[in-house]
């Protein structure tokens, strides 16, 4: 699939010619992105170039869930207007049933276990083959779920009245990393920050990761032509305008008009260091885990019972703010929730990963 003389390989991400760091040239464009607006830049080259009709991407649903979903895309406002990520799961199959029915040629935006499936669906079904032209892969450590967003919804207060969730809308005084989840409601609106309104912690707790995110090892988007992430160096993630690294499958920048600098893929490697030892190591703990079968049911009931306690015990403080013993207590269950996770961790990595 990535042929040709230029291309390398490491194991760590795939194949790849040409690694870029940089940001989006146009200023509104960079601004609205989640991180420099690259992925919305590149395909609005593919469209003003005419090397495709239709864009696949998501759309930001206003109303009752789900907030976001898929959406088949051939104007370039409406795709800068939803550009940044959805921590929220979309489904594909109506769009790919689109693609099927309506000749064109389309780049079609996604993670990497989607792009995966896409390559596959490419292998059995020639259409997408011949219209699937472009397929643009976002990094990811993880996905969330839908109670993700119910409880950004809880924590902002605004409650029924909640119209629609943009996540990492940006602060000029704020670094890229502590960015902004804007709740609308009906007549207000209001935003939390990653750090400062502790969001980090519900993020890493992984409570409301989706369950086969544990099993994932594709961080880099490797059947993607080309895979956009965030540029967490220290000379570019205090940014608050953000910037881009990029992993070029194909040789696809070099067609377009020149934006990004070349920088090396040890660098790319760098940035994503700790997502990728995390991903690594959950997906060949749990893999070997769950292939056993005498310990295979109590595994994946201490597995859901440890998310389901860190989901209440956050819930629990977001809409009914207890205080005095009942918060004292409420705490108490989370961390020995904690350490138990913590102590089954060592014992699994010793016995599987030494
Ligand atoms: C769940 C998730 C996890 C991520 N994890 C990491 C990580 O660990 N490290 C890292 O460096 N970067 C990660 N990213 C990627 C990062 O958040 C940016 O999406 C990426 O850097 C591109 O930024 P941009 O400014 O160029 O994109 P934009 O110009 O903002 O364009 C993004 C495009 O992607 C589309 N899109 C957004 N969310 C989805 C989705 N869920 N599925 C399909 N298309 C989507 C949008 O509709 C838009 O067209 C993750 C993204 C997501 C959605
Ligand atoms: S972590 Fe893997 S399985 Fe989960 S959404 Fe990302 S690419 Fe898909």
């Amino acid at each position: 699939m990535f042929d040709g003389k230029q291309t390398q390989f490491r194991a760590e991400c795939g194949f790849y010619r040409e690694c870029y760091v940089g940001a989006a040239p146009e200023a509104d464009v960079r601004w609205n992105g989640a991180s420099g607006g690259a992925a919305t830049w590149v395909l609005g080259q593919l469209l003003q170039q005419k090397k495709i009709d239709q864009i696949v991407a998501v759309e930001r649903k206003t109303g009752n869930s789900p907030l976001f979903q898929c959406a088949v895309f051939s104007d370039l406002a409406a795709l800068q207007k939803n550009s940044k990520s959805s921590y929220y799961p979309v489904e594909f199959s109506q769009v790919l049933q689109q693609i099927r029915t309506i000749p064109g040629r389309y780049a079609v935006v996604a993670l990497p276990c989607v792009c995966h499936a896409i390559r596959l669906l490419q292998q059995q079904q020639p259409v997408f083959q011949e219209r699937v032209a472009y397929l643009l892969g976002l990094c990811c450590g993880k996905q969330k779920s839908t109670h993700f967003a119910e409880e950004i919804i809880h924590r902002s207060k605004l409650g029924e009245s909640a119209q629609e969730l943009i996540f990492r809308t940006k602060n000029i005084r704020r670094p890229l990393a502590d960015y902004g989840i804007e709740i609308r409601g009906k007549k207000h609106k209001k935003t939390l920050y990653f750090r400062e309104d502790n969001i980090l912690k519900t993020w890493v707790s992984d409570c409301y990761s989706l369950p086969g995110c544990f099993f994932c090892d594709d961080l880099f988007a490797e059947c993607a032509d080309i895979a956009f992430m965030d540029a967490w160096l220290p000379e570019y993630s205090n940014d608050p305008l953000g910037t881009n690294l990029i992993i070029d499958r194909i040789g696809l920048l070099e067609e377009l008009p020149r934006a990004f600098t070349p920088i090396s893929i040890d660098m790319i490697l760098l940035s994503q260091e700790g997502a990728f030892r995390n991903k690594q190591r959950n997906a060949n703990v749990l893999r070997r885990f769950f292939k056993m079968d005498g310990i295979r049911r109590p595994i994946s009931l201490s597995w859901i019972a440890r998310g389901e306690v860190m989901s209440h015990y956050y819930r629990a403080l977001a809409t009914n703010r207890p205080s005095g013993p009942v918060r004292m207590l409420l705490n108490a269950l989370a961390k020995s929730n904690q350490i138990v996770w913590k102590i089954a961790d060592k014992i699994w990595k010793r016995k599987y990963l030494s």
